[in-house]
């Protein structure tokens, strides 16, 4: 009974499938396998970054808090450049349509999402804020004020989903430093199938830095303007973005790739596989896999369903896009890209202050104008004050935090009501 019930599923499932335009939601892992085919050590590289994301994880179990937690501040501020790439004037989406991407990021990764689960819902308990958000850069690669967008005429009249995107010399635009700002291109891509997007993932950031980014196609970004135009109405919602991204930060397809695959995360229901449209709750309830009677969550950013469907990242999943940005990506942490407050105040403003090298074993030298006193105060990542100085007013200042343990933190200075905020990495 079960089988055939599977097997109706399946052909349920083509159907669905061939309902969709034509060809691959999601390119990420068919580019991935192909990169690895054309060099196996690309293969390599994926595998240590997962022993490094695994001992990670093990040395972090409380990285960051269950529910019940308030809306605190993010921990983590990602600068965002937007590569417009348009040969068709309709392909130049506007900045208003670019900001309707950022602020859907923000909500689907801070779990702001209007249509986010439930508490009644039995998956509701692994629903997250992630504590990450995004900001279109105010920074560039030169220290130069920008808005975090490029536009670029292109003769390419539609791109492949190979790369090409990301180079000027092949009619994209060469990424800003990867290591310092996470690239999206938004252009026409394949346009004669359904490939929506696809994203490098942090394995081979050191590698291979000039792939590093993010690729979407201009109907299924933000969600005004283009969005859901062309025939990808199910695609309106910009949730396009939130997956690659996901996949940026070293997330996998909820059904690992294959039947019952695995995608390295506990607290997501193992699958049978990918999900179209939008099913009903419960799906596949005690499938082939052993999924419990709750069945699939294939409301989870990184399956296959419409963009109203889909509505959460899981705790564990949140863990590890931490873990990304602790080992391959840390050069986010500390990006200035969204802060050009701090250059601008590189002169030091009275209560301000500057601390280097960031980041250092633990000791630290703190920097402010001679006629500054400051007050540090020393919070970890969920917020909880951990160590306090004392009115310093000689400049260089030694701070020696070594005796904490590795992790991010963040220095404050409270002056007449004003505060300056640093974040700061000990790695010993
Ligand atoms: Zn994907």
């Amino acid at each position: 009974m079960k089988k055939i019930t599977t097997s109706l599923a399946c052909i349920m499932l083509t159907i669905c499938t061939f309902a969709q335009a034509p060809g691959e939601k999601c390119a990420t892992m068919t580019q991935f396998n192909q990169r690895v085919l054309n060099n196996p050590e690309v293969q390599t590289r994926m595998d240590q970054t997962e022993a490094l994301t695994k001992q990670w994880l093990e040395n972090h179990p409380n990285a960051l808090k269950k529910k019940g937690n308030n809306k605190s501040a993010a921990s983590v501020y990602i600068p965002v450049v937007v590569h417009v790439l348009w040969n068709d004037p309709i392909e130049n989406v506007s900045d208003a349509q670019i900001q309707s991407q950022i602020d859907i990021l923000n909500e689907d990764f801070r779990l702001l999402n209007a249509d986010s689960l439930d508490p009644s819902h039995p998956f509701w308990i692994y629903t997250v804020d992630s504590k990450i958000e995004f900001c279109l850069a105010s920074v560039d690669p030169n220290g130069n004020p920008t808005d975090g967008i490029t536009r670029t005429y292109t003769d390419v009249v539609s791109f492949t989903a190979n790369d090409e995107e990301k180079f000027t010399a092949s009619g994209g635009h060469d990424n800003w430093d990867p290591t310092q700002y996470l690239n999206i291109w938004v252009c026409n891509l394949d346009a004669s199938g359904g490939t929506l997007g696809y994203a490098a993932f942090p394995s081979d950031l050191s590698a291979n830095p000039e792939f590093d980014g993010v690729v979407i196609r201009y109907e299924a970004f933000g969600d005004i303007g283009t969005a859901g135009t062309g025939g990808f109405t199910a695609n309106d919602l910009g949730r396009t973005a939130t997956h690659e991204v996901g996949h940026w930060l070293n997330l996998r397809h909820i059904w690992g790739d294959e039947e019952c695959g695995d995608d390295f995360v506990n607290d997501t229901e193992i699958a049978e596989g990918e999900n179209y449209n939008c099913p009903s709750f419960p799906h596949r309830p005690g499938n082939l896999c052993g999924s419990g009677p709750d069945g699939e969550m294939y409301m989870n950013y990184m399956d296959y369903v419409d963009d109203y469907c889909m509505n959460m990242f899981t705790y564990d999943q949140a863990l590890r896009m931490f873990a990304a940005l602790n080992t391959e990506r840390v050069g986010l942490l500390t990006s200035a890209g969204c802060d050009l407050a701090s250059i601008v105040n590189s002169t030091m403003n009275e209560g301000n202050f500057e601390i280097s090298p960031n980041p250092s074993n633990g000791v630290f030298t703190i920097n402010s104008a001679q006629n500054s006193t400051i007050t540090p105060v020393v919070y970890n990542l969920i917020g909880a004050e951990v160590k306090r100085f004392n009115g310093i007013n000689q400049f260089p200042y030694t701070l020696d935090l070594s005796d904490l343990p590795n992790g991010i933190y963040y220095i404050k200075n409270n002056r007449s009501g004003k505060s300056t905020t640093k974040k700061i990495i000990i790695s010993k």
